[in-house]
């Protein structure tokens, strides 16, 4: 089935014409011919019509008005006129007010005509839908969120939409409509780089134009917003038209930008984190590398008893220690060097554009300064003091990283010369460090690979050597078979917090290794525990767990502490150890005499024994001061109703001296050496008589009548005879 034809009106008042047209159009249109403008007029405003031709001299009407009149009845019908040869002006006026075309009366044929009436349609076609296709056009503009813009580039012209103007605040219509006139409202400090955006996509550089830039509102604040844009290019790849869109991306920025202080500022303190510094010290670096910068050195810096303070007064008094920390460490830089917290108590400094220690050397005496001034926290009065490591960049070896550790290398010497200390890093540190590490991995594989093992050094009473227990000492045997001290582990243990693991096996072992003697119910096994150990709220529950489990009647296990324990947390210790207490444990406190002279403190603590430490031990019988050091302790010791050890006894005259000063047991080479667990097994079955093989024959039997002779010595001695 055929479409059907177009629909021609046919205005024409003369017969002939009438025929002729109506002959060589018939088979392409469906014509209706009328005579009279009023006829036309009347078909046009109530039928459906595809095209017009209209004669503009008909009886009713002439020229201009003929088309007019009839333009008014259809005005989305496009027509053709006809005029006479005389008055082509009359036909192009026509065509200006609206019709799509003319034809001179007589002068055409019938393929003309035919065209000229397709062309007319073909063009009101077009003209209709591009109407439509700019009504969704400005549709779409006016609903899209983004604003629209337009950049002529030939004719230097620059359109904006209205949202694009409302955007930034501008009355619509306000908008200058030049290049010059967008850039004004750009940033200036954003301008270069968007102009170099947009040039780069016009010359071809840039597939897109995608640029985020500030834009200046009306109400004077900058927006963030973001031009895209395409150009449109020609034959010869000339970009002749650009267009794009542009949002407004202020929210976004500045989620972003809190974003980004999040992930570079400690919360707590406000000041730089880690990764911020780390950042920055790059950039320094990388100046200092450029021969831009003279030099830089970094200061870590670790605040001393700060687990004391967090333990004992609480998280809350410990968050604002660090941030009134922070505030003096703000207050002793000057301006261009930078603070950070690197977390927990740690913070560093950077100080830029150094050419020798000096400058370091000063901050790190500021701020031992500032620190020295108590810290008043609510109801808290704190002195806090902080251990410094200080690094400079000695070549361009030295990544930031590098210098981070280093000055944590020597800031961690700092901290064992004593509180309130700095430490300038050396190479020396750097191997000795190296070793750390070394022996770091090698606990941890041997924690796994069962290489620890426990020696057991008996404890005896000094007048008979009668054995009453041993004391529990790790060892380490190393894949190649020798045997590490635990003088060279132990510490780093304690340091790395592997002491936790490396402490409650060897409590265990010891446990269940005594346990195993029943024969001797009666024997003690002491075991050395850390500081930090008695610093972690489980410990109590772990000393419970493993007499549980090993069925060590409680009385026999003994806690050796250091002074260093004691008054690192003496609130929370003084509760811990009564509590040991009230289950049976007993607690001596190790190596005593060597650490804190005022000895009063001691009362506060459930102590059952002191173990004189064996550099006092070793003093005697011949240095004086020793020796009344020795007698002070004795002293003490009975008034507060502790007993006595004496350790590191090597020799005859010491046990002797010893005896005569009425020390009640003792421990060292002299009796017998640490031994392995079958020894303890052979020992233990001996009846707890001397402990040494060769000692009877030497041995009083007790009991000691004869304490007084070598008391006599002492007091000789003493007098200086
Ligand atoms: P400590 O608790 O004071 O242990 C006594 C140390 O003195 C032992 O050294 C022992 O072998 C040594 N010694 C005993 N008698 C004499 C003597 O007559 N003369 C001399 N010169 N030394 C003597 P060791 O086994 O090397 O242990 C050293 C330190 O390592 C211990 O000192 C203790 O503080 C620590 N330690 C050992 N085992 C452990 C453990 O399992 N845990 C913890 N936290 N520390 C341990
Ligand atoms: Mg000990
Ligand atoms: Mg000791």
């Amino acid at each position: 089935m055929h479409p059907p034809l177009p629909r021609l009106l046919l205005l024409e008042d003369s017969p002939i014409e009438a025929e002729t047209l109506q002959g060589c159009l018939a088979s392409t249109f469906h014509v209706v011919h009328v005579t009279s403008v009023a006829a036309a007029t009347a078909h046009l405003a109530t039928e459906p019509f595809d095209v017009a031709l209209v004669d503009l001299c008909v009886d009713d009407s002439r020229n201009l008005p003929t088309f007019l009149a009839c333009h008014a009845a259809a005005p989305h019908v496009p027509f053709v006129v006809q005029s006479g040869i005389d008055e082509p002006e009359v036909a192009m006026e026509a065509v200006a007010r609206g019709a799509q075309d003319y034809l001179v009366k007589r002068s055409f044929t019938a393929d003309v005509v035919r065209r000229s009436l397709r062309y007319a349609m073909e063009r009101a076609r077009i003209e209709r839908e591009l109407l439509e296709s700019r009504e969704r056009y400005r549709l779409a503009l006016a609903g899209a969120n983004d604003g629209i813009w337009d950049w002529d580039l030939e004719r230097g012209r620059f359109f904006v939409s209205e949202r694009w103007e409302a955007m930034l605040g501008l009355p619509v219509g306000e908008f200058g409509g030049e290049l010059e006139d967008w850039l004004a409202l750009v940033h200036p400090a954003d301008r270069e780089r968007l102009v170099a955006a947009l040039q780069g996509h016009v010359r071809g550089e840039q597939p897109g134009f995608d640029h985020e830039h500030r834009m200046l509102h009306a109400d004077g604040a900058w927006r963030w917003v973001r031009t895209r844009g395409l150009g449109v290019r020609d034959a010869q790849g000339q970009v002749k038209r650009m267009a794009g869109s542009q949002g407004d991306i202020s929210d976004r920025r500045v989620v972003e930008a809190r974003l980004l202080h999040q992930a570079t500022t400690d919360a707590l303190t406000g000041l730089a984190n880690r990764s911020a510094f780390l950042e920055h010290l790059e950039s320094v670096v990388t100046r200092c590398d450029a021969g831009t910068l003279r030099g830089c050195a970094v200061l870590f810096l670790d605040l001393d008893r700060f687990k004391v303070i967090n333990d004992s007064l609480g998280h809350l008094v410990g968050d604002r220690l660090l941030v009134a920390v922070a505030q003096r460490l703000r207050m002793s830089v000057r301006p261009g060097d930078s603070v950070a917290r690197l977390g927990g108590d740690e913070f560093a400094l950077l100080v830029e554009g150094v050419d020798g220690p000096a400058r370091a050397d000063e901050l790190a005496a500021r701020v031992h300064r500032m620190m020295a001034q108590p810290f008043l926290l609510g109801n808290n009065q704190l002195f806090a003091s902080v251990s410094i490591g200080i690094v400079h960049r000695s070549g361009p070896d030295d990544t930031p990283e590098d210098l981070l550790r280093n000055a944590d290398i020597a800031m961690y010497r700092s901290k064992r010369a004593g509180r309130a200390c700095t430490e300038v890093f050396s190479e020396v540190h750097h191997a000795a460090a190296t070793g750390r590490l070394d022996i770091e991995n090698g606990l941890r594989r041997a924690l796994t690979k069962g290489e620890l093992f426990v020696n057991y050094q008996p404890i005896v009473r000094i007048p008979d050597q009668s054995l009453v227990g041993f004391e529990a000492l790790v060892r380490w045997r190393a894949p190649d078979g020798h045997i590490i001290q635990p003088a060279e582990f132990i510490p780093i243990a304690e340091e790395t917090g592997l002491i936790d693991e490396v402490g409650a096996w060897v409590m265990r072992e010891a446990c269940a290794q005594l346990a195993a003697l029943t024969t001797s119910p009666a024997l003690t096994v002491a075991v050395n525990v850390s500081s930090r150990q008695f610093a972690r709220p489980d410990f109590l529950a772990e000393v419970e767990a493993c007499l549980r489990e090993t069925k060590l009647p409680p009385e026999r296990l003994v806690l050796e502490i250091t002074e260093t324990a004691l008054m690192e947390n003496p609130v929370t210790v003084a509760k811990l150890l009564h509590q040991l207490r009230e289950r049976g444990v007993k607690i001596h406190l190790d190596d005593f005499g060597i650490g804190y002279s005022a000895l009063g403190y001691l009362r506060r603590f459930p102590i059952d024994r002191l173990k004189i430490d064996r550099s006092f031990t070793q003093a005697i019988p011949g240095r004086p001061e020793d020796e009344a050091i020795i007698l002070a302790i004795l002293s003490l010791a009975t008034s507060l109703g502790m007993e006595v050890v004496a350790e590191g006894v090597e020799n005859e005259a010491q046990w002797l001296h010893l005896l005569g000063l009425h020390c009640a047991y003792g421990q060292g080479f002299y009796f017998s050496h640490p031994v392995d667990a079958a020894r303890v097994v052979a020992l233990a079955g001996g009846r707890h008589g001397p402990v040494r093989e060769e000692s009877p024959r030497l041995l009083p039997r007790a009991p000691v009548a004869s304490r007084g002779a070598p008391q006599r010595r002492l007091g000789d001695a003493r007098l200086g005879h």
